[in-house]
C-alpha cells in the first residue's frame, strides 16, 4: 500500500484517485477550492442553475468503469440520458442541421443539403472509425512517456495521415460549407482550431457515433456529487481549500508536498490534476525540470480563451434543442483571429446550452437556464476583460434575440459571465486558456507533457495538459495511463 496524494479535484483527479484507491494505496485529494470538479463548477443565482464547464457526456462507459472498480454500480445513483439531436446546428445562412442518432434522419437532411455529400459522409464515418481504432483504443489509454512508443505507433500515425488538419480530413469528403464547418468543429471541443488540429481528433465523430451523447440529470454538478460520495464511502479522504503551494525534492524524488494554508505532508507518489505548466512555474519554482517540460511551459501553443455568459429566461425557449451550435458569418478567418492574431473580432459563433430542455430542475417552471459559451483569444490577446464583458455580453444577447431567440433580450435574468481571467484565476490556468494546450500534433502524444514526470519519478500528472488530452473522455483516459505507468 502506498500514500498517494492528488493534487487537485476535476475530473483527471477524481479518476486518478478511484483508479489507485481500487489497486488498495492510501488516497488523498488536495483541492484549493471548496468543492470538487475543477472546471465542472455548478453557479446557482436565484432560481436558475448552471453547469459551468462540461456539460456533454460521451463515453459513458468510462464512468461505469470508475463505480465498478470499486464494486458499485453507476445506475443506483445516477441516470445518463441519451440526447436527440446530439446538437443542432444554426448556420449562418439560418438553416438548420439535426445531428443525431437517427443514422437515416440525418443522411435525409445530408441528401436536402448537398447530394453528393451523402456518399462523402459515409466514407468519412468509416475513415474517423478507422481513426478511432488507433487513436482511442490503442493511444488515448496508452503511456507516451517513451519516445520508442512514439516511434512504434509513428507510422501508423503517418498512414492515418494525422499531420493532415480535421478540416482537410473533412473537406477531403465533403463539398458543401454548412456541412464541412459542422463535421470539422470538433477539435474546439477540446481546445483545438480544426484547421491546425490533427486528424487524429476525427476520432471524436468516432466516438460520438459508437457511444452516443448524453446528459446527466441533475447535471454534472451532481455526478461530481456522487462521484465525491463514491470516494468518501470508499475511503478516498478529500481535502478542500488546500493550495498547494510548491514542492520539496530531493534528488529525482518529491519528499514534501507545502500547502498555501496548511502544514506540509510527505507522500509516496504524488499525482498533479494541476495544470503541467503550473506545476513547472510555481510548484517547482527554482527546481530543475526535465528539457521535455522547460520546452513545454517555454514553447507551447495554449488552447483559446472562453467567454462563457450565464443567464436564465423567464420565457421558456421549446424550440431550442438542448445542444445548439450557433455559427457566426466567418469561419476560417474567425478561428485564425482566435488562436493566431489574439484578436476579438466584432463576430463570433456560439455554443449554447439549455438543460432545461431535458431537465426541468433548472429552472422554474415553464422558465430556461442557459450558457452561450463564446471561444475567444487567450490572455495572450490582452484584452481587457473586466471593460469589455458587459458589452459583448450584450452583443451575445442580440445575436440570439435577432436569430433564434427572439425576445430573449427582454426575456434574460440573471446575468453573468465568465472570462478568460476569470479561468486563470479560478482555476491557475496559464493565459486563461479553456482546455490547457491546444491538442495540434507537435503537442500531442509523446510531445505534451508526459503522464510521468521526466525528472522527478514519484510525480505524476493527469488531466487536460497531459496525455491524451481535454474533455472528460480525455482527462479519464489519463488516469487510466497512470495506473498502467505506476502498475505496469
Ligand atoms: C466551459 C467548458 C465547457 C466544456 N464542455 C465540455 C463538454 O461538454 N464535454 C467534455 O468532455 N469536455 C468539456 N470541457 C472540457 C473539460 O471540462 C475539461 O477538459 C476537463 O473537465 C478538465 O479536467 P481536468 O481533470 O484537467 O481538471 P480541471 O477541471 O482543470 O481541475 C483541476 C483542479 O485542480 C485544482 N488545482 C489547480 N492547482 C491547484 C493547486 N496548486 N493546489 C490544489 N488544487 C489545485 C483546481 O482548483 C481544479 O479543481 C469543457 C470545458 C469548459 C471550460
Amino acid at each position: 500500500m502506498k500514500k498517494i496524494a492528488i493534487i487537485g479535484g476535476g475530473f483527471g483527479g477524481i479518476a486518478a484517485a478511484i483508479r489507485l484507491r481500487a489497486r488498495g494505496n492510501q488516497v488523498t485529494i488536495y483541492e484549493r477550492l471548496n468543492k470538487l470538479g475543477g472546471r465542472a463548477q455548478v453557479f446557482q443565482r436565484k432560481n436558475y442553475i448552471h453547469d459551468a464547464g462540461p456539460t456533454v457526456i460521451t463515453a459513458p462507459n468510462l464512468f461505469y468503469e470508475l463505480f465498478n472498480l470499486l464494486g458499485e454500480n453507476l445506475e443506483d445513483y445516477l441516470q445518463f440520458k441519451p440526447l436527440d439531436p446530439w446538437y443542432r446546428f444554426h448556420f449562418n445562412d439560418q438553416t438548420d442541421f439535426d445531428y443525431g442518432p437517427n443514422r437515416e434522419n440525418m443522411l435525409d437532411q445530408i441528401r436536402n443539403i448537398c447530394p453528393e455529400d451523402v456518399s462523402g459522409y459515409l466514407n468519412m464515418l468509416k475513415e474517423s472509425e478507422a481513426i478511432f481504432k488507433l487513436g482511442y483504443e490503442k493511444l488515448a489509454g496508452h503511456p507516451f512517456n517513451r519516445l520508442a512508443t512514439m516511434i512504434r505507433y509513428a507510422p501508423a500515425i503517418i498512414k492515418m495521415r494525422g499531420y493532415q488538419s480535421v478540416y482537410s480530413f473533412v473537406s477531403s469528403h465533403l463539398q458543401h460549407p454548412n456541412l464541412r464547418q459542422a463535421f470539422s468543429i470538433q477539435p474546439l471541443l477540446v481546445g483545438g482550431n480544426p484547421f491546425k488540429t490533427s486528424s487524429i481528433y476525427s476520432l471524436i465523430h468516432a466516438l460520438e457515433q459508437k457511444w452516443g451523447i448524453y446528459f446527466c440529470m441533475g447535471g454534472t454538478g451532481k455526478l461530481v456529487s456522487e462521484l465525491e460520495n463514491l470516494m468518501i464511502r470508499n475511503g478516498i479522504k478529500i481535502n478542500y481549500n488546500y493550495d498547494v503551494s510548491h514542492f520539496s525534492t530531493s534528488g529525482n524524488i518529491i519528499t514534501r508536498i507545502n500547502f498555501k494554508n496548511h502544514k506540509s505532508e510527505n507522500y509516496d507518489y504524488v499525482i498533479s490534476n494541476a495544470d503541467p505548466i503550473q506545476v513547472s512555474g510555481e510548484l517547482l519554482k527554482n527546481k530543475k525540470i526535465s528539457f521535455h517540460n522547460f520546452l513545454i511551459k517555454k514553447y507551447a501553443k495554449h488552447s483559446m480563451g472562453l467567454f462563457v455568459l450565464f443567464f436564465g429566461s423567464v420565457k421558456s425557449y421549446k424550440d431550442i434543442a438542448h445542444h445548439t451550435i450557433w455559427m457566426g458569418p466567418r469561419y476560417k478567418e474567425l478561428l485564425k483571429d482566435i488562436f493566431d492574431r489574439y484578436y476579438l473580432a466584432e463576430d463570433f459563433s456560439i455554443y449554447l446550452h439549455r438543460p432545461t430542455r431535458t431537465d426541468s430542475s433548472f429552472a422554474p417552471k415553464n422558465q430556461d437556464s442557459y450558457y452561450a459559451l463564446v471561444p475567444v483569444p487567450n490572455l495572450k490577446g490582452n484584452q481587457n476583460w473586466d471593460e469589455i464583458k458587459e458589452s459583448f455580453s450584450k452583443k451575445i444577447l442580440e445575436e440570439l434575440d435577432r436569430t433564434i431567440m427572439p425576445g430573449i433580450l427582454k426575456n434574460a435574468r440573471e446575468i453573468f459571465s465568465m472570462t478568460p481571467k476569470d479561468f486563470k484565476e479560478n482555476y491557475r490556468t496559464p493565459f486563461g486558456s479553456g482546455f490547457s494546450i491546444a491538442p495540434i500534433l507537435s503537442q500531442s502524444a509523446w510531445f505534451r507533457t508526459h503522464n510521468q514526470d521526466g525528472r522527478y519519478k514519484n510525480l505524476f500528472y493527469v488531466g487536460a495538459g497531459t496525455h491524451p488530452g481535454a474533455g472528460v473522455p480525455g482527462v479519464i483516459n489519463s488516469a487510466k495511463v497512470v495506473e498502467k505507468i505506476i502498475y505496469p
